[in-house]
């Protein structure tokens, strides 16, 4: 109780754990962070120029950190949903956009599916090996012709035998250019648009890296950002593919894959939150130590307040993530929840970055500071795992309207 002598000071520095997390969360953040800090960061650069090399992912499989939130059983870590959040959150002190976005595809995006809709021998031939990171993987939504409207899929499967036979071509495809297998969305029938959709896991390479017959990567992209990532366009032509590699339910790979980019916005919100934390923090020691007129420019008030305004947005968009993923976690499905956060997080990591670099000044636009490469990779956020104007839509329409 206080009394009329007590002094209450303000706790301005709180580093107050998340009510989400719990002390074996810190464990696990403190083990992610050091292996990042000390294996990966220091690559940063050069992984720019030649992408991140696949050992990455084996290292991250003898760790464990390609399973955190599997079962046991196919040899992951049996941890909660929180752990994904956590390594997404770690991930960015790799200082590359593109790495944290690799593996992400791996852990987040195209292994989900097979957890969840895939048979128990999908699981054992395709889920065990990914998370020990023997296998790596791919996630083909996006055609050249059919992004944001998924149902328009092309790509067709057409049953012969005990087997279907692929057809079509896929594009902006994370991972491609050295994944072993790609969770690939089809069209089975073609005169159904949402209920036309299959999935299948297709083998794209063989044990050698060989791509498979009638599979190729046409192009490897060059990219605005993330030049970490490698980013490809595929073809498939009459690649055959058995029966029981169809994922989930013939006809519903639209509302699996639905069920899956929930799970890649939270994600990729995550990320977002915490790059811009990442950026943020780098640039006050910077306006800290950097003079101007006789003083660190953070002292001038319009410097300031650039802080204040962003801190804001950061704390509003890490609790807009954790209170969705609390949802998550507990058993809901909040699309809503969910697209806002990724509408949020996705904006304010650009405007962050944006205001960074101007807080920077000349350097900020040079190679050699991390915000120049945090401002081109941020400018993705905004387009994948769903356009700005693809978000807006859903939560407009869950309105009623
Ligand atoms: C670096 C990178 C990596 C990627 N990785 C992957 C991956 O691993 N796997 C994968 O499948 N895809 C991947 N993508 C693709 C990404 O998800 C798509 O680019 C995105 O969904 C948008 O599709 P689109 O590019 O075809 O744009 P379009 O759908 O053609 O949209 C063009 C414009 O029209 C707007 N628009 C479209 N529909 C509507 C509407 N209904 N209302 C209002 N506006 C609308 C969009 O918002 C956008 O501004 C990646 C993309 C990039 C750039």
């Amino acid at each position: 109780m206080a009394t009329t002598d007590t002094v209450l000071r303000p706790d301005h520095a709180s580093r107050r754990r998340h009510f989400i997390f719990t002390e074996e969360h810190d464990q696990l953040r403190e083990s992610i962070g050091s292996f990042v800090e000390k294996e990966l960061q220091p690559h940063a650069q050069e992984w720019e120029e030649s992408t991140f090399p696949n050992w990455v992912f084996q290292r991250m499989g003898e760790l464990g950190f390609l399973g955190l939130s599997y079962p046991e059983e196919y040899g992951g870590q049996g941890g909660d949903y929180y752990c994904n959040l956590v390594l997404a959150e770690e991930m960015t002190k790799s200082n590359s956009g593109g790495l944290a976005m690799g593996v992400a595809v791996h852990t987040d995006m195209a292994t989900p599916p097979i957890f969840l809709f895939g048979t128990e021998e999908q699981r054992q031939r395709y889920l065990v090996p990914a998370i020990k990171g023997e296998k790596i993987s791919c996630l083909g939504i996006t055609e050249p012709d059919a992004g944001s409207d998924v149902a328009g899929t092309k790509t067709r499967a057409v049953r012969d035998g005990d087997e279907y036979v692929i057809n079509g071509a896929k594009t902006f495809i994370t991972n491609a250019p050295r994944a072993d297998f790609c969770v690939l969305v089809t069209k089975t029938d073609p005169d159904a648009r949402h209920d036309g959709i299959t999935l299948f896991i297709v083998d794209i390479r063989d044990s050698e890296g060989k791509e498979v017959e009638g599979f190729s990567v046409s192009r490897k992209l060059e990219k605005m950002g993330m030049h970490a990532s490698d980013t490809g366009e595929l073809s498939f032509q009459d690649v055959r593919v058995p029966a029981e590699n169809l994922l989930g339910q013939e006809g519903k790979g639209f509302y699996h894959i639905s069920w899956e980019l929930q799970g890649e916005r939270l994600v990729a919100a995550i990320g977002c939150v915490s790059g811009a934390e990442r950026v943020f923090d780098r640039t006050l020691e910077y306006a800290k130590e950097r003079e101007a007129f006789g003083r660190p420019i953070g002292k001038f008030q319009a410097i300031r307040h650039k802080f204040a305004e962003m801190s804001v947005k950061i704390e509003a968009a890490k609790q807009m993530v954790y209170a969705t993923a609390w949802r998550f976690a507990n058993g809901e499905y909040p699309v809503r929840e969910i697209t806002q956060a990724k509408l949020y997080a996705s904006r304010i990591i650009e405007e962050v970055a944006d205001d960074c670099i101007q807080i920077h000044g000349g350097y900020g636009y040079m190679k050699e500071y991390e915000v120049e490469r945090a401002y081109r990779d941020s400018r993705l956020n905004r387009i994948g795992a769903g356009t700005d104007e693809v978000m807006l839509e859903v939560i407009g329409r869950s309105y009623g309207l």
